[in-house]
Order: C-alpha cells, then sequence, then structure tokens
C-alpha cells in the first residue's frame, strides 16, 4: 500500500488551558501511527509544533485551518456583551 500526495492529519483531542483558556493544545496522531504530536496555539495562531517536519507542516496548518475557522462564533458572541448598557451620553459640550 503507497499512499503518496496528501497525508492527513488525525486530530485525537483538543485541550485548553484552565487558566489560560486562549491556549489550545492540539494532540495529532503521526502518520505513522507510532507517537503523538503537539501543536500549541495561542490566541488562535499557531505557535509552537513537535513534529520533525518542516514547518507549517500539515499539522500545523490542520491546527490553524480549525482555529480559523473558530474566531467567528467566538467573535459573535463578545459582540452581543454591551448591547443593553444605559443610556448615558457623555456630556462634553458645555
Ligand atoms: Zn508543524
Amino acid at each position: 500500500m503507497t499512499q503518496t500526495g496528501t497525508k492527513v492529519a488525525d486530530l485525537r483531542y483538543i485541550t485548553t488551558l484552565k487558566n489560560k483558556p486562549y491556549i489550545r493544545v492540539y494532540i495529532y496522531r503521526s502518520s505513522d501511527d507510532t507517537k503523538d504530536y503537539q501543536v500549541t496555539t495561542v490566541h488562535g495562531k499557531v505557535s509552537s509544533c513537535d513534529t520533525p517536519a518542516t514547518h507549517p507542516c500539515y499539522i500545523c496548518k490542520d491546527a490553524q485551518r480549525r482555529e480559523d475557522e473558530r474566531k467567528p462564533v467566538s467573535t459573535d458572541q463578545k459582540g452581543t456583551l454591551n448591547g443593553s448598557c444605559g443610556g448615558h451620553a457623555f456630556s462634553l459640550l458645555k
């Protein structure tokens, strides 16, 4: 069985640091199924990856794509937070 060309990133799970929710760690299985690789993302950007391949590798790219997909959702939720702030306007006109 020879498979050349595109490798498929085999994501195992994603974990978030408890006290640093902006840091997410992606755990991938290597393509030969012998070890796990770890990709760390900070604020939606891949910051480190421990595969021996040249970076950005296919695993980095997969993690980055998943982070990119998440972004619009979390921005949306934050955007509605200030909706009902009181109606006081600053009166600097005097
Ligand atoms: Zn990488």
